[in-house]
């Protein structure tokens, strides 16, 4: 779907992949005029596709939009053309319990600026890949790396919207840390230095007894859809869920860490590398509030669950 600025989006066509033709001089090109989203279609076993609450990243990507200067489809249109999508690839989606879809819309500034303002033209896409589950051999613990050096996102600026270049600003970190053998990053505040807010790709938890605790949703965080899940799940598992500021320090006592994510669902954290020193969570093993909220919402995603929030969304 295309449309010019101040105008609204028409209904889109689907279209084989393949190489898209953008001006050299496009917003995105060359002043990141973008946005994205991540979500996955699963096959039941019954052979019905489902979606994870579609509606909450349209709104995401109308959320950023506003932030970004850009129009941006109506929710409808938006979950129509990832259905649209979906039914057009359902070949491509893995036997239940194998992967899943998964699928990137794109928002992005495609007409031609020179100076800084608004591209004249936008263009939605959506483009979709076959993925394996992110655990390949079940759900175990991930290694963080505390950089203390990188920060994702600065207050006022873009981080708890999904832009592109919040993600330009951690590939470094992120490629680094790998390469000394951690899975991801996991960053503080850029203020006091001593605030935990989120992973490279996902949202942070942290358990102490019956409480879960998670960075609240400021500008420098982005307001992942698995995170509101969780914390829904986890109140109607009884346990106490905080929504505030959570100090790095209180990593040194913490039960368990957790990370949440579309692609990582609920990742449990094995240790936290912080001034050169290691926090060990689990002796290697997966905690039983990660493994408990695991197992709740992967169950509830591939429709094992009954669906009492009304989050699963059946395509055919
Ligand atoms: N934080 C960041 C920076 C992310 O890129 C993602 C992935 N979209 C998340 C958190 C988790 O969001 P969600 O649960 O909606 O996938």
């Amino acid at each position: 779907m295309k449309c010019s600025q101040g105008q609204s989006f028409k209904k889109g066509e689907l279209q084989r992949f393949g190489i898209i033709e953008l001006s050299p001089s496009a917003g995105v090109l060359n002043y990141g005029q973008g946005l994205f989203e991540g979500l996955k279609a699963q096959r039941k076993q019954d052979g019905k596709i489902l979606l994870f609450r579609p509606e909450e990243n349209a709104l995401r990507m109308r959320m950023g939009a506003e932030r970004m200067c850009m129009p941006s489809p109506t929710v409808e249109q938006f979950v129509d053309a990832v259905t649209a999508t979906v039914l057009a690839n359902k070949r491509w989606i893995p036997p239940p319990g194998k992967g899943s879809l998964y699928i990137r819309p794109l928002l992005i500034g495609s007409g031609a600026v020179l100076s800084l303002v608004p591209s004249p033209e936008y263009t939605f896409l959506i483009y979709v890949s076959p993925v394996g589950n992110y655990f390949k051999e079940g759900i175990a613990p991930i290694h963080l790396l505390i950089d203390t050096e990188v920060h994702r996102a600065v207050p006022g600026g873009t981080g708890g919207v999904k832009t592109l270049g919040n993600y330009a600003s951690v590939l470094k970190a992120q490629t680094t840390a790998q390469a000394k053998g951690y899975t991801d990053v996991l960053y503080l505040d850029c203020v006091h230095k001593k605030y935990l807010e989120e992973v490279s790709s996902c949202n942070v938890f942290v358990v102490k007894g019956n409480v879960i605790s998670t960075p609240a949703i400021k500008g420098t965080i982005l307001p992942g859809i698995t995170r509101k899940s969780i914390i829904d799940v986890a109140r109607s598992q009884g346990f106490q869920v905080e929504e505030r500021l959570v100090a790095v320090d209180e990593l040194l006592d913490a039960d368990e860490v957790f990370c949440t994510g579309t692609a990582v669902v609920v990742s449990p954290v094995g240790s936290i590398t912080y001034h050169g020193e290691r926090l060990s969570y689990g002796n290697g093993e997966v905690g039983v509030v990660s493994q408990q909220l695991y197992s709740a919402l992967t169950r509830l995603q591939m429709g094992l669950t009954d669906d009492k929030m009304n989050w699963v969304v059946e395509l055919n």
